[in-house]
């Protein structure tokens, strides 16, 4: 053996090591991914935007220039953004994941133009489906050239012995057949506190509002949960193409919380759920055993309370009568009492309250009620969803009681067409009018309220900031006095919202420790007077990518 050779050998392995070891420690720490060359719009306080990102065990490790990440840090993939705009991962504060799910399995009416289209689309759907029971939603009669409700006649002449269900827009009136109405016991005297019943020439005309659907809602027999549960993951997957990664669900009964969890195991649920409970006694008594509940992505700590109905379905519960129903004031769905009894249960379980108010009556009602949890906790985040119709006069008690205002932009924009018919010109001030809204709250948790609305936040964007529908309509925009900034509008999809479920600390920016959930969007995110569709070209949670274009 030449020792020589030996030596010279060992040296050349010393110094190659040396050298890597160099680059190594040059090189610095090895994470998952970097995304780079990219606009990344952190939505931290100062609202600094960086170039580059790097990624570990599903953290956010660092954000920078991209020469200062890539010399920093090694990774297992990296992906040039092109120059895309990144922003962290979307919130829709206020939606209906299960409510839609299911709706995809019912007759699709939404956007029917006439009463005839509605039954056209009835007999389809059954000749696909064979149904037993027929669930349809989201007829709109505002849409029709006859505005009024319609009536059951053709529909009993369709369907004279399977009951149908068809669920108007805003959920909060149907129309049943005459086989349906049997079979709920509802007939001409029915009287139901809280709701309607439609009667014409001493007949039911099968439409039925607010608590008195409540009889009919029993009937409905449940889809399969296969057929759910894939009608859910397609609903998940609507989100996350438009980079949508979070969701407060707006209403969970106590069996839903099972099938939640259920997918969380199996089925790559991956969407950070936050789910309001119903107020019902399991769901009190869950929150009473359990106080604040987390299981992995699913969070609960939150009650969702029916205060009042729609405006267009004129529920809503308003201080003065309707401006278009005579001596016609709506009313509260859950009583005072009731309320109060919540609040109570939700300071003891340390949960928020999240009541749906519409009517000025309604929130004034509640900012009432909530001034107690602020008399002892000043950082309750208690919430008002939708705050539709206010009295200029409540606005002060956002403020003064800390509470947290929800609302839909994209309510505003579909409900222009008949809002001031209901209202009035004078309540219209305080109608949607979500700057002001903001100036009183500080923050502004933005959603869309689906199925209702669609699920597309470009078109929250336009709506909230220009105040226009997806059609551009109106051209000035509807009272754009009430717009807000399109930074306002970010902030409320992101940071805003992730304060509004209690998750700032780990969601809603894109700042070092928390959660890398974040979109790289096709086309530039920004608002433009006229709309432009958008959507994620990835879409990553926890560091995981749950979402590709292509
Ligand atoms: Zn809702």
């Amino acid at each position: 053996m030449n020792l020589k050779k030996v030596t010279r050998g060992f040296y050349y392995t010393l110094l190659v090591g040396f050298s890597f070891t160099l680059t190594a420690c040059f090189k610095g720490k090895s994470v998952d991914l970097i995304i780079h060359n990219a606009q990344i719009y952190t939505m931290n306080e100062k609202g600094e935007v960086h170039e580059a990102i790097a990624i570990k065990d599903g953290e956010i490790v660092e954000l920078g220039p991209e020469r200062q990440i890539l010399n920093k840090y090694t990774a297992d993939e990296e992906i040039d953004a092109g120059g895309k705009d990144v922003y962290p991962g979307l919130t829709d504060a206020h939606g209906h994941m299960l409510m839609y799910a299911r709706q995809r399995l019912n007759a699709d009416l939404v956007g029917s133009k006439s009463f005839d289209e509605v039954l056209v689309r009835l007999e389809k759907y059954q000749s696909k489906t064979n149904r037993t029971f027929i669930v349809g939603a989201g007829w709109d009669q505002s849409l029709w050239v006859n505005t009024e409700f319609p009536t059951n006649e053709q529909l009993n002449k369709l369907f004279p012995t399977i009951p149908v269900c068809l669920m108007r827009i805003d959920g909060h009136a149907l129309l049943a057949n005459d086989a349906l109405l049997k079979k709920a016991g509802i007939d001409e005297h029915t009287i139901i506190e809280g709701g309607e019943v439609f009667v014409k020439d001493g007949k039911c005309t099968g439409m039925i509002t607010d608590n008195a659907m409540l009889g009919v809602f029993k009937l409905i027999p449940t889809y399969s949960e296969r057929e759910l549960i894939g009608s859910l993951l397609d609903v998940q997957h609507e989100l996350l193409q438009y980079g949508i990664t979070g969701v407060h669900e707006a209403g969970v009964e106590f069996e839903e919380i099972g099938l939640f969890k259920k997918l969380i195991d199996h089925h790559q649920f991956t969407l950070n759920t936050y789910a309001m409970l119903t107020p019902s006694e399991k769901n009190i008594a869950f929150a009473r055993k359990n106080g604040i509940y987390t299981y992995k992505n699913l969070s609960i700590r939150s009650f969702k309370v029916m205060g009042d109905g729609s405006l267009g379905s004129r529920g809503a519960f308003l201080k003065k009568p309707y401006s278009d129903s005579h001596n016609h004031f709506g009313a509260l769905l859950t009583p005072i009492k009731d309320m109060k009894r919540i609040a109570t249960i939700c300071e003891l379980t340390g949960y928020q309250m999240n009541t749906h108010s519409i009517g000025d009556s309604t929130s004034n009602i509640m900012l009432n009620i909530y001034k107690g949890i602020f008399e002892v906790n000043k950082d309750h985040r208690w919430r008002i969803e939708h705050a539709q119709v206010l009295d200029p006069k409540d606005f002060m008690m956002f403020s003064d009681y800390g509470v947290f205002a929800s609302v839909q932009p994209t309510h505003a924009v579909s409900d222009q067409r008949w809002a001031e018919a209901r209202i009035g010109k004078e309540r219209m001030k305080g109608a949607y009018a979500y700057k002001t809204l903001l100036q009183h709250c500080g923050m502004l948790a933005l959603g869309t309220d689906f199925p209702i609305e669609l699920t597309d936040p470009f078109r929250t964007i336009h709506a909230a900031v220009q105040r226009k529908n997806a059609d551009n309509f109106p051209a000035g925009g509807f009272y754009p006095n009430e717009a807000l900034t399109f930074e306002e509008c970010m902030k409320g999809m992101t940071i805003w919202a992730a304060y509004a479920s209690f998750d700032e600390a780990r969601l809603g920016s894109l700042e070092k420790g928390k959660e890398a959930t974040f979109v790289i969007f096709v086309n530039p995110v920004n608002s433009a007077p006229e709309y432009r569709a958008n959507f994620a070209a990835y879409t990553f949670i926890k560091g995981q990518k749950v979402y590709s274009v292509d």
